[in-house]
């Protein structure tokens, strides 16, 4: 085992195993396997968090892009929009209803969706613009925003790395018609299996995801519409109603890790760390740089025992799923160019200071 881990999400589960046990032995006392109360309960208090009307619980992060997909109309001989760097749900929910995923370049420095090159992209097919709050950093919502009034398109945050991160002040996951959000247990809220969420405040599309979401049914037996099964279990929603509690501290201990390593970073020429939007508050799912010298850092990460990834290591339309597309590296130059250069240091709240120390001293 590495001596400093990618994450420590057993360090995370000691901190609080009181409590996360307790709840556990409560949804098996109660057999609420599926749904009930423990889901409804840790709807509400996610919705609270975010400050938003509705969220709906759902089986994983890829299925709530999906199904807001879906609930919105959108499917075959439609376009969306969606950043050439993300992990592959962003665009494959596009393709998964039938619409086509329509990739634009990331920016160099925030390596969020370029908003200034949306526009070119958009045609009279365009239905939405799916902006990626990538690594925890929020995209640009104001561009966005603005764009999605002008050309009348529905914007749908993935929020699935940044719970909490805000643009402008506002919580990511506010902005657009709806928001999605993954509760993998790598992130930073995340369960101890799969689960996510969709939220929104539009009462009627929250109602027509929870519809897909559950077998179209209103009503048990009631099937107003074929749906799907996508349901978030019970322990996973009592595990997250526990840990929610947590995340503010969590996500503090995560920016205070963060300015550690900006500070020893900053005395080196030759890195480049991801850069924030004024007035935006990162949450520093990942810590990704930007170096030359990648082969040369991680073999030194190796030898010390440091784990190190990379996302990722090809951009969206490069992957063998878009070959057929035909991108060459000049489609998307800066995606192509950094994704040869970016490298995720390890990053989580329990990360120590001499930790910190010992992998800033590694990266020259
Ligand atoms: C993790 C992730 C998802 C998908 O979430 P799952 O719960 O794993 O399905 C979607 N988008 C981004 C950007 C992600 O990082």
């Amino acid at each position: 085992m590495s001596q400093i881990p990618f994450v420590d999400l057993h360090a995370q589960y000691l901190s609080i195993k009181n409590e996360i046990d307790a709840a556990i032995e409560n949804v098996i006392k109660s057999s609420n396997y599926i749904g009930g109360e423990p889901v409804k309960l840790f709807e509400k208090e996610f919705a609270d968090y975010l400050g938003i009307q509705n969220v709906e619980a759902c089986a994983n992060g890829t299925d709530s892009i999906e199904i807001i997909l879906k609930a919105l109309g959108i499917g075959s001989g439609d376009e969306v929009i969606v950043p050439a760097i993300s992990w592959i749900s962003t665009s494959e929910a596009v393709s998964s209803v039938g619409a086509s995923p329509v990739f634009v370049d990331v920016d160099e420095n925030t390596f969020t969706i370029n908003a200034n090159l949306i526009e070119s992209k958009i045609t009279s097919r365009t239905k939405a613009i799916i902006p990626v709050h990538l690594y925890g950093q929020p995209a640009e919502m104001d561009k966005i925003m603005s764009l999605s009034k002008k050309h009348k398109l529905f914007v749908i945050e993935d929020c699935a790395q940044a719970h909490g991160a805000k643009f402008n002040n506002q919580m990511v996951g506010t902005f657009g018609i709806a928001s999605s959000f993954s509760f993998y247990p790598g992130k930073n809220l995340g369960a101890y299996g799969d689960a996510g969420a969709i939220a929104t405040n539009d009462k009627n599309l929250a109602e027509k995801c929870r519809l897909i979401a559950n077998h179209g049914q209103l009503t048990k037996h009631h099937h107003v519409i074929e749906g799907r099964n996508s349901r978030m279990d019970g322990l996973q929603a009592a595990i997250l109603s526990v840990k929610l509690k947590h995340l503010h501290k969590w996500t503090v201990a995560r920016q205070r890790a963060a300015a550690l390593y900006k500070k020893i970073i900053s005395a080196k020429s030759n890195i480049l760390i991801q850069q924030s939007f004024p007035n935006s508050e990162h949450v520093y799912h990942l810590f990704v740089v930007r170096v030359k010298n990648r082969t040369e850092i991680t073999k030194r990460f190796d030898e010390q025992g440091i784990a190190w990834a990379i996302h990722y290591p090809k951009a969206l339309p490069f992957l063998g799923a878009y070959q057929h597309l035909n991108f060459s590296s000049s489609d998307f130059p800066v995606a192509a160019q950094i994704t040869g250069e970016i490298l995720s240091i390890p990053m989580y709240p329990e990360l120590s200071e001499v930790q910190i120390e010992k992998i800033g001293a590694l990266l020259f």
